[in-house]
């Protein structure tokens, strides 16, 4: 640590609408897989705490689920979450990617959001590899009109292009105070929590329109030895038809579905996967509360 600078620590949510990068950046900045990633929007369910130390500060971040119309039961459970999550934050991280001043609109929620909670925030404008320099300035103008951003920083989530910036945006408005996790925990997520991200994350890559939406893979079992875990997970969908397409003909969507996860599973822990894999028809998890229950949410 510098002489004459104190240890910072707290909580800096990541807030915006599905799809702007948020899980790109968190895994950018800690550097290791944590939060699932996914061409498709509104893949990222629960809160996920992602830990950053250094010599000089501890950030806690969240990814929150995108702020949104909240239409059926899981999107306003997610949205509840969003909004519950800025409240829990000592500095709010706001995500966005619009590559024109006018469509700030498209952000409203995500502003509304902020207003109401009144912290103190930071916006990261991402996908800067994808915006004409020209247009950037109008952009921040008009973020900096809302009176809501105490900085703006223009980033690249993918190259990591002005990353550096933003943490020290962040790091600026954390609390004096000591660490509140070991340097070397990357994540407050248990295995289990990984495994089953992992498993839907390779759901939606091999699958197609929207069965990814109506899926949840629950961990039936889990064991963990010394080189060596054990993992029995099934696969919730809605409908008889859907389950035709995760098995897919000879069982081979499925197949390939669990040879996926497993490598990854593999990569990450560092151990041997034995991975069991199920699906289960769970006529409307996605509709009720209990249904919401019934696959872990
Ligand atoms: P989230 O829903 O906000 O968590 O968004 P994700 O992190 O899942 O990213 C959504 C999509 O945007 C993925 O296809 C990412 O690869 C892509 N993406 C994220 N950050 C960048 C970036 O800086 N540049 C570009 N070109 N694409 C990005
Ligand atoms: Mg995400």
């Amino acid at each position: 640590m510098q002489v004459g600078k104190e240890f910072r620590c707290g909580v800096a949510g990541l807030v915006g609408r599905p799809n702007v990068g948020k899980s790109t950046l968190l895994n950018r900045l800690i550097g290791s897989k944590i939060a699932i990633v996914t061409p498709k929007p509104q893949t990222t369910r629960d809160n996920i705490l992602g830990i950053l130390t250094t010599q000089d500060y501890q950030i806690l971040f969240y990814d929150t689920p995108g702020i949104h119309e909240a239409k059926r039961a899981l999107n306003k459970r997610m949205v509840a979450q969003a909004k519950e999550a800025i409240q829990d934050c000592d500095v709010v991280t706001a995500i966005t990617d619009i590559d024109d001043p006018a469509r700030i609109i498209d952000d409203q929620g995500v502003l509304d959001a902020l207003r109401t909670a009144g912290k103190p925030a930071v916006l990261a404008i991402n996908k800067i590899d994808l915006i004409r320099k020209e247009i950037l300035l109008p952009i921040m103008d008009a973020y900096n009109a809302t009176g809501l951003f105490e900085a703006i920083v223009p980033i690249s989530a993918l190259s990591g292009d002005g990353v550096d910036r933003l943490v020290g945006e962040i790091v600026a408005r954390l609390p004096v105070g000591p660490a509140l996790y070991p340097e070397d925990q990357l994540s407050d997520r248990p295995i289990r929590f990984l495994a089953q991200e992992v498993i839907r994350e390779k759901v939606i890559l091999c699958t197609k329109q929207e069965l990814p939406y109506s899926t949840a893979v629950v961990i039936e079992s889990f064991e963990e030895l010394e080189k060596l875990v054990r993992l029995k997970a099934t696969i919730l969908c809605e409908r008889q038809s859907q389950k035709g397409i995760l098995i897919g003909s000879g069982g081979r969507m499925l197949k390939k579905i669990g040879t996926l996860a497993r490598e990854e599973l593999e990569h990450l822990l560092r151990k041997k996967v034995y991975l069991e894999l199920y699906v289960k028809v769970d006529e409307d998890w996605t509709k009720s509360e209990v249904g919401l229950k019934r696959a872990g949410y």
